[in-house]
């Protein structure tokens, strides 16, 4: 970073946004902990931590059928969390995105290499929302990510339509519905094995709607990848 925009927007740590006196490393040692590493077991579908009984599948994704084959999620989603990505989304600091993209290659990136997508397709935003944060979080991500680990990023074959009710206002039965409409692709598909990328899975019909309008076009095996899962609990 220059010496002027330094001074100006000096680097802040993602967790506890004090000034970070070196910044070569993007977060205090001593705040690591304050995100909530999702370690393994994992759910095969979800990312989410397994119980010991789960098998491989926890039980939530043994009840529901999902459309895609895999996911990963680096952090649980909680307060730190949400605080990082007001952060990233709404104040533009690129730098908490630079971190999560890191994090998620180091704890992640060789799983996914196993997984062998042949792209990353970022989860696109309206335009409404493009224009409001000036770039799409999850293709920042996307890119950083497929970057480090030699996967390409295509943001050109998926789309998003425009949203016919507010998301926010619907149930949770309903938004899967309203989701299914909200996607579109190319009907063309060039690529079999596909890894969506998105900042954060929550109850998992923005993944799920991107999931079928890909297969529905030719992708055979798709995946995603997240920052965080969850919804925030008091506890
Ligand atoms: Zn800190
Ligand atoms: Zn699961």
């Amino acid at each position: 970073m220059g010496k002027i925009l330094s001074f100006l927007y000096p680097p802040r740590c993602p967790a506890c946004r004090d000034i970070m006196e070196d910044d070569e490393i993007y977060i205090h040692p001593e705040c690591r902990g304050k995100f909530s590493l999702i370690t393994e077991p994992r759910c095969f579908k979800c990312g989410r931590t397994l119980q010991d009984e789960d098998g491989d599948i926890c039980p939530e994704c043994r009840k529901k059928r999902h459309s895609y084959e895999y996911g990963l999620a680096l952090y649980r989603y909680n307060e730190t969390a949400q605080a990082a990505m007001i952060d990233y989304k709404s104040n533009g600091i690129r730098r908490n995105g630079n971190f999560f993209a890191s994090e998620a290659v180091r704890e992640l990136g060789r799983l996914l290499k196993r997984l062998d997508p042949e792209v990353l397709v970022p989860v696109p935003i309206t335009e409404k929302r493009y224009h409001e944060r000036g770039f799409n979080q999850s293709e920042y991500l996307a890119e950083r990510i497929g970057a480090a680990l030699n996967i390409p990023v295509d943001n050109e074959i998926l789309f998003r339509e425009k949203s016919k009710k507010d998301q926010k206002k619907l149930s949770g039965v309903e938004r899967v519905k309203n989701t299914e409409n909200l996607f579109s692709s190319v009907d063309d598909m060039p690529y079999k094995r596909i890894c969506i990328v998105d900042d954060i899975f929550t109850t998992g019909s923005t993944i799920e709607g991107c999931t079928r309008v890909l297969k529905e076009n030719g992708a055979i095996e798709v995946g995603f990848l997240v920052i965080f899962s969850g919804i925030m609990s008091n506890n």
